[in-house]
């Protein structure tokens, strides 16, 4: 199949575009001495975990990480044998594949550390681990309080390889919240501690955010997400390129007259003859219900406006006098080169951040087709 056919519900992804950012941002970090460990989680943000994985190894990440253990075994699995860390799997999780197979492991309390020293008896070799210190964003990680006790017992583990300490902030998305530099300095005085018992660990904490406006907080290993996959995190101008594209085609259209409605509930009427075109796809394909009315696509070359609602499997398209051809392609989102909607826009106009909507595109029903696998 080539580019030109006319898909139901497509999911386009460039991976020159991946490329491109996750270059961008390694540049950046490797100014400050940093490397880059590409952000997977969430089969890669909904755009694919293993090609974005590949993609980004390709263009300078050295590391990769992803939310729960399975997610990195399975890049394991598909050959993946760059180092990897995982960072959130709950209690009856066996960890023990992990270490035998070179899983760099999230610990923030006893219990957890007491799991994988066990995992690494079991697996007959020391396991690698980053202790995580919670510095303000009160979710995973040791509190300050407990800190001490942590780092002295991973350091009196023999089973146990301290390779790096680490934390998450925040608001690095609100360049300037004094929340950044309070947990900068509880990073600081969380380190002090565990050189304290003769640990001598790499340190991370910028995410995508803070690798674009934080070099000071670059330490030894950036985690960008987001801006991979071209979306920025920051108000300011970066070029990022945005990945991913949905996309489908007309499939009928109709002339109607003044008055006659559209879609459930009829919330949309008619002023003068228009002609509708019909496109397959719907909530079911990862368009927010909550667009219905307030939502273009692109359409032989201009945004063209998305008649009353927005159902499980389809939408009506209000072309006017434009009559287009059955197949012409219709794009829902994308980069924004063309002026079609942007999944930010999206995300703007419906009150979430685009983090949701691309991660929400990962549905067994959109087909994914990749763009840029062979070149560069
Ligand atoms: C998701 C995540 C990241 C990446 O965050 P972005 O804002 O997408 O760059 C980094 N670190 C951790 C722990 C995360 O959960």
């Amino acid at each position: 199949m080539n580019a030109d056919h006319s898909p139901r519900a497509e999911v386009v992804i460039d991976l020159g575009a991946i490329r491109d950012n996750l270059g961008l941002l390694a540049s950046r970090a490797a100014a400050s001495g940093a490397e880059t460990m590409a952000i997977v989680k969430a089969d890669g943000y909904g755009h694919g975990a293993l090609p974005v994985a590949r993609a980004a190894v390709r263009a300078g990440a050295t590391w990769l990480g992803t939310c729960s253990l399975a997610e990195a075994l399975d890049l394991r699995d598909a050959g993946i044998t760059t180092r990897l860390f995982s960072w959130l799997d709950t209690p009856d999780v066996d960890f023990t594949p992990g270490v035998e197979r070179d899983v760099d492991f999230s610990v923030s309390s006893l219990a957890e550390l007491e799991r994988v020293s066990s995992a690494a008896a079991g697996a007959g070799k020391p396991a690698r681990v980053h202790l995580k210190i919670d510095t303000g964003l009160s979710r995973n990680g040791c509190p300050p309080y407990a800190w001490p006790d942590l780092v002295k017992a991973a350091a009196d583990d023999p089973r146990i390889d301290v390779v790096a300490m680490w934390s998450h902030l925040a608001c690095a998305d609100e360049p300037g919240h004094p929340s950044i530099d309070a947990q900068a300095e509880r990073f600081a005085d969380a380190y002090e501690i565990a050189r304290g018992v003769g640990l001598n660990p790499l340190r991370h904490l910028a995410n995508s955010a803070a690798t674009l406006t934080r070099p000071d907080l670059h330490f030894d290993l950036v985690r960008p997400g987001i801006a991979m996959y071209g979306l920025n995190p920051v108000p300011q101008a970066e070029k990022l390129t945005p990945a991913m594209t949905l996309r489908s085609s007309v499939v009928l259209t109709k002339r109607i007259q003044p008055g006659e409605s559209v879609s459930y509930g009829h919330t949309w009427t008619a002023e003068r003859d228009t002609t509708l075109a019909l496109v397959p796809v719907g909530y079911a394909d990862g368009v927010p219900r909550t667009l219905s009315g307030r939502m273009s696509v692109w359409l032989d070359g201009r945004r063209r406006p998305v008649a009353g609602r927005v159902c499980m499997d389809q939408l009506v398209v209000d072309c006017g006098d434009h009559e287009p051809a059955l197949g012409a392609e219709v794009v829902l989102f994308g980069s924004g080169a063309r002026g079609e909607p942007t999944a930010t826009e999206w995300a703007d106009t419906i009150g979430t951040i685009d983090y949701e909507i691309v991660t929400g595109m990962y549905r067994p029903r959109v087909r994914r087709r990749y763009l840029g696998e062979d070149d560069g």
